[in-house]
């Protein structure tokens, strides 16, 4: 059975970008009658707030995005056994290059510490140089990756907070979700995730990947990832200003391939009666690749229903 996850992060606001993955996900899953998890990822703990996290389940419940089983919270979760795991492989190692040092190796950990064989400091996981992995993504294909070229990722900080990267492998592994569903933005990364997933004796997840939203452009001409800097652009705020979930539906489904729908019921009907059973029906590869570039009026608090509007260059 297809087990696919919402896993929103409560240290923003929900925007477009949030529904569409999440719709991906939701889709996904329930067009093949699979189960959907929720998990509150607010394992970096200084930027979750419990009035943020309140304010998603709000934006979820309107948008119809439904779960059947809530799992734990990655606050109450312990990853020393998988640290332990990993350790006793080999594959980690500690590191204590200051955030200056990485400065100057151009932002890619270039193994400084691999093989200095200290006793503490940050533990990174060893990626080894010469792999390359099969990224498959049912949205944009497959793509041959050197997990390497990310450099050695950090598991466990020095000041001991379990890093996301980690998190969200092991967590998946131990809810047993099948599908990941997320942000083009983290594309590149999957193969190093994907090493984690069999460094951990885990079946690999399939993967996609939802197209990456873009705010209008500034005054430069540059767009940027839709995030709390467009704030008019949240659920939340649009809701107050009379959004209703059919308006957010009919202009954020169409990025994963399913155009002129209002709800995601409405989805699940189509696909049914299109593609003979609904999970035939849906095809991410329909959509663009994205990514999605919004227009709209900024100098408005939040603009009206029907006067965003999108293009894509892929
Ligand atoms: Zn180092």
């Amino acid at each position: 059975m297809v087990v696919g996850r919402l896993a929103p992060t409560p240290s923003g606001h929900l925007h477009l970008g949030n529904a569409c993955a999440f719709a991906a996900a939701w889709l996904s899953a329930r067009a093949r009658a699979g189960r959907v998890l929720l998990r509150i990822e607010d394992i970096d703990r200084e930027r979750s707030r419990a009035e943020v996290e309140q304010g998603q389940r709000r934006d979820l419940a309107w948008l119809g995005l439904d779960w059947d089983e809530e799992t734990p919270r990655q606050s109450e979760r312990d990853y020393d056994d998988a640290l332990a795991r990993l350790g006793a492989r080999g594959m980690t190692y500690f590191c204590q290059c200051t955030r200056a040092d990485l400065r100057r190796s151009g932002g890619v950990y270039p193994g400084t510490c691999r093989d200095r064989g200290l006793a503490e400091g940050a533990l990174r996981f060893r990626l080894d140089d010469a792999q390359q992995v099969l990224v498959r993504d049912r949205r944009f294909g497959e793509r041959s990756e050197r997990p390497a070229s990310f450099g050695d990722p950090v598991l466990r900080r020095r000041d001991g907070t379990i890093s996301y990267n980690l998190a969200v492998v092991v967590d998946d592994i131990r809810d047993g979700v099948t599908e990941v569903v997320r942000g083009a933005d983290l594309l590149g990364f999957t193969s190093v995730q994907i090493v984690l997933w069999r460094a951990l004796d885990a079946p690999e997840p399939t993967w996609m990947h939802a197209p990456l939203v873009l705010g209008p452009a500034d005054a430069a001409g540059a767009r940027s990832k839709l995030s709390k800097s467009h704030g008019s652009m949240h659920l939340a705020a649009m809701r107050d200003a009379g959004w209703q979930p059919a308006d957010v539906w009919r202009l954020v489904l169409p990025w994963i391939g399913v155009p002129n729908t209002d709800s995601l019921g409405d989805a699940i009907a189509k696909f049914a009666a299109d593609g003979g059973s609904a999970a035939r029906g849906f095809d991410p590869q329909r959509g663009p690749r994205g990514p999605i570039e919004l227009d709209y009026d900024q100098s408005v608090a939040c603009p009206a229903p029907g006067s965003v509007v999108w293009r894509t260059s892929a």
